[in-house]
């Protein structure tokens, strides 16, 4: 087995980004894609990993002012939807700015919280102009109702082609 860097009792749970040894749960922090120790140069890099900009924990929805807690991930995704009133609102921008739902069309949707996590990393690298509705950010249960993905009208075409390569068969996605 592969043993911590630092903690050579412990079992590695992954290589640091920075530095490439292996380190165990306690020696590691999670960025956004990789893992990196606390050594101060891959902290460094940490950071940069992370997104630059993060919403705060509750925000006001501009459409009918209910106020939103937001999870972990829903402040670096950003763009969140209210249940009160159906609006989704992309934070990021400032002012937040009401997403034009008419302007987004439905991709797909997965009863599987893996497939949405890899549909979204594809996404975002192609720079796609997305939105998810339904339980993201509710990874620990399993998914009651599927996930679906919006792809603003222009990037249609784009996604489709970035998720060619994604077997919609074997992952349980159906497709419109
Ligand atoms: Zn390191
Ligand atoms: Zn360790
Ligand atoms: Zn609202």
């Amino acid at each position: 087995m592969n043993t911590c860097f630092i903690h050579s009792e412990k079992e590695a749970l992954s290589i640091c980004r920075g530095c490439g040894k292996t380190f165990c749960e306690l020696c590691l922090d999670e960025g956004k894609e990789y893992y990196f120790c606390k050594n101060s140069e891959c902290q460094e890099l940490l950071k940069k990993e992370l997104p630059s900009y993060k919403v705060s924990e509750s925000v006001i929805c501009t459409k009918c002012e209910s106020e939103l807690e937001l999870s972990e991930e829903e402040r670096i995704f950003g763009k969140i939807h209210c249940p009160e009133c159906d609006a989704m609102i992309d934070y990021t921008e400032v002012p937040p700015k009401l997403l034009d739902r008419e302007h987004y069309t439905e991709i797909l949707s997965s009863l599987n919280q893996g497939d949405i996590a890899l549909i979204k990393s594809i996404l975002e690298d192609g720079k796609v102009d997305y939105y998810i509705l339904g339980e993201l950010f509710l990874s620990i249960r399993p998914l009651l109702e599927p996930v679906r993905v919006f792809v603003n009208e222009n990037h249609v075409e784009k996604a489709k082609m970035l998720l060619e390569n994604f077997d919609l068969n074997i992952f349980g996605i159906s497709t419109k």
